[in-house]
């Protein structure tokens, strides 16, 4: 019987080695594809920034924007950040990427303020090899200053599990970004495992409050308790706190009677190409 069951788990890993199903095959190839594709993409004018508002939940007021990459294939279509951001974190183009976005959010919100829209604050996303980049603040300051757009006006978003890969490192960047007036905030915050005597060391000016935290808010109390206890830790530290995938006005309601200060989320809107994002502005003034 031994004998048998050990022929079959042999079996079974033989057969586990040998096959490549045909899903597996297409997969990989698309990633090939992908990958390749990427490596074009800039000098093909085939990426593009939107803007989704975040919105004061004391007021209702837009006091900032999320800078989304977004990739028009003529081939693949749109190609979702979440599946090529990390290829381009692979083959080391996420630098030259994130250099682009970086430019191209801050002209934009300097383009705004001229134009005579409120200021707001942009956040701009941040990868792990940029944020491991030794001379990022150089890099940060001036791209800002090419711009023409003061510090006090980019936010830079960092995930949890980012910054918590190497801590020590993350302490000693996000000081210097302090250093210079440049705002972090912690994204995706209850995703990645935080060691709390590391985080009481991050000059963190805002969390994020991962979505899959906020989507069953009203329904789950486990959320509801993880959600407030986030709030809490965030408030006694000094640390504002901005929900992410808002959707519903109940969601909305619960947020803020346990003290978030900021939502984004569709229920306030998607994010929108700049020339709709500068209608919603205006609409809002
Ligand atoms: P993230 O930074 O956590 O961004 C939030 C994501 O949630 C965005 O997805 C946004 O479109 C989506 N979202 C916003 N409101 C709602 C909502 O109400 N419901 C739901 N279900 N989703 C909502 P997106 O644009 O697909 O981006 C995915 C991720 O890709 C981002 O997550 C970020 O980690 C990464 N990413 C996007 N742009 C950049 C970039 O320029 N640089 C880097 N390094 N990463 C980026
Ligand atoms: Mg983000
Ligand atoms: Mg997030
Ligand atoms: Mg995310």
């Amino acid at each position: 019987n031994a004998d048998a069951a050990m022929f079959r788990a042999k079996q079974d890993g033989r057969n586990n080695f040998r096959f490549f199903t045909p899903e597996m095959q297409t997969h990989s190839v698309r990633i090939l594809q992908l990958s390749s594709a990427l490596r074009h993409a800039l000098a093909r004018n085939q990426l593009q920034l939107q803007y989704q508002p975040q919105v004061s939940i004391r007021d209702g007021r837009i006091i900032g924007a999320e800078a989304l990459l977004r990739w028009q294939h003529p081939e693949f279509g749109l190609v979702s950040p979440a599946e090529f951001i990390p290829l381009a974190e692979n083959n080391g183009q996420i630098v030259q990427i994130g250099e682009w976005v970086l430019n191209t959010a801050t002209r934009q919100l300097k383009e705004w303020m001229d134009q005579g829209l409120p200021p707001m604050v942009m956040a701009v996303n941040l990868s792990a090899a940029q944020f491991r980049q030794p001379n990022l603040v150089d890099r940060v300051t001036r791209i800002l200053g090419e711009a023409g757009l003061a510090h006090q006006y980019l936010e830079l978003e960092l995930t949890e599990a980012v910054a918590m890969h190497d801590p020590l490192a993350a302490i000693k960047t996000m000081d210097e970004l302090h250093a210079c007036g440049i705002h972090m905030s912690i994204d995706d915050f209850g995703t990645g495992y935080s060691s709390l005597s590391y985080f009481k060391r991050f000059k963190v000016y805002k969390l994020k409050i991962d979505q899959s935290f906020v989507r069953d808010i009203t329904r789950d109390p486990d959320d509801k308790a993880i959600v407030t206890a986030i709030i809490n830790l965030a408030r006694s530290l000094g640390i504002r706190t901005i929900a992410e995938g808002v959707e519903t006005s109940e969601q909305l309601a619960y947020l803020r009677q346990v003290g978030c200060d900021e939502v984004q989320g569709y229920y306030f809107s998607e994010p929108l190409p700049a020339e709709s994002f500068a209608a919603y502005l205006k609409e809002q003034k």
